[in-house]
């Protein structure tokens, strides 16, 4: 994490903000496939993407998963590739 943004985020984040995580349909419904955020290579991701629309936070952990930069799988609802082009967008928008 390089941003003062993502710096100030790493000392906020404490266990307390993980409460959102409990909340989530994976944890509280989950689903059979535990593979499913973390599709193999070629795979496709739209069941997961599917499944994250009916998460009561999903927003939340959208928004996380673009602050710690978690590279890979499905957060969200999002797809790693759209997460990198929502990043790269704050990042121009920051420096405009
Ligand atoms: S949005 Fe998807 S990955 Fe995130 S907590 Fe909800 S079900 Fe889990």
């Amino acid at each position: 994490m390089g941003s003062a943004a993502q710096r100030l985020y790493s000392q906020l984040y404490s266990a307390r903000d993980q409460l959102w995580m409990d909340l989530g349909k994976c944890v509280t419904d989950p689903p059979k496939n535990p593979n499913l955020f973390y599709p193999p290579p070629g795979m496709n991701a739209r069941e997961a993407v599917k499944f994250c629309q009916e998460c009561p936070v999903r927003s939340l952990c959208l928004e996380y998963s673009i602050i710690a930069r978690e590279l890979y799988g499905v957060w969200g609802g999002v797809v790693e590739q759209d997460r990198r082009r929502m990043i790269r967008a704050r990042e121009l928008r920051r420096l405009a």
